[in-house]
C-alpha cells in the first residue's frame, strides 16, 4: 500500500501486465495502418509513459506530436475540458492517432475530435492503455484499448492524484 497525499492506494496493475498491453497495441496499430506514416498525438501530462513505451514498440515509420488537455481535479472529473497546447503542424490527409492514458467519461475524446474536425485529416484513431466502459458516456469509437477496468480512481504509470504518483511503473487503486 502507499500514501499520496491524504489517501491510500493498493496495488492494482502490474509493470508487465501494462508492457504487455502497450505490446498489444503497438502491434494492432502496425497491422491496422500498414504501410501509412501515422502521426501519433500523445495527450499530456499523463500519456508520456505509454507514448515512450508505445512509440519503442512501433516498428514502423510514424510521427509524434502532443497536446495538453486537463479536466481533473483531485479525484473527480470535472466537466470542462480546456486544451492547453495546442498543434501546430499541418496534418492534411493524414491519419492521426490519438494516445491517451486513460479514458473515462470520454469528455477529453470529444474535446480532442473538435480539433481534428476542421483539419481535414484522413482518419482519426484513439487509442488509450486504460478504459473505464462502467464511465464512458459518449458514442465515439475507442479503435484500441489496453485494458479495461472498473470505474474506480487510479494512479501510476504517468497519472496522478494532485500531482503525485506519476513516476510509479505500476499502477495503483484507490483503497475505498
Ligand atoms: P474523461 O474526460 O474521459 O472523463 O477523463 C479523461 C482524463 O481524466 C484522463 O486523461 C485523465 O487525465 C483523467 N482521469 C480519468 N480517470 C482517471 C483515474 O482513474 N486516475 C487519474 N489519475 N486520472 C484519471
Amino acid at each position: 500500500m502507499i500514501q499520496l497525499h491524504d489517501k491510500q492506494f493498493v496495488p492494482f496493475i502490474s509493470a508487465n501486465e501494462i508492457a504487455e498491453a502497450i505490446d498489444k497495441m503497438a502491434a494492432e496499430v502496425t497491422a491496422d495502418l500498414g504501410t501509412e506514416i501515422p502521426v501519433f498525438i500523445g495527450v499530456l501530462n499523463g500519456s508520456f509513459m505509454v507514448v515512450s513505451d508505445f512509440m519503442k514498440a512501433y516498428k514502423g515509420a510514424c510521427e509524434l506530436s502532443f497536446i495538453k488537455m486537463a479536466s481533473y481535479e483531485g479525484t473527480s472529473s470535472t466537466e470542462e475540458v480546456k486544451q492547453l497546447i495546442g498543434l501546430n503542424q499541418d496534418l492534411t490527409g493524414r491519419t492521426v492517432v490519438i494516445i491517451e492514458d486513460i479514458v473515462d467519461t470520454g469528455n477529453t475524446l470529444v474535446e480532442i475530435k473538435a480539433l481534428f474536425e476542421a483539419r481535414n485529416i484522413k482518419e482519426l484513431k484513439i487509442a488509450t492503455l486504460f478504459y473505464k466502459p462502467e464511465a464512458y458516456k459518449k458514442d465515439i469509437k475507442i479503435d484500441y484499448v489496453g485494458i479495461a477496468i472498473p470505474n474506480k480512481f487510479i494512479v501510476g504509470f504517468g497519472l496522478d492524484y494532485d500531482g503525485h504518483g506519476r513516476n510509479l511503473s505500476e499502477v495503483y487503486q484507490l483503497k475505498e
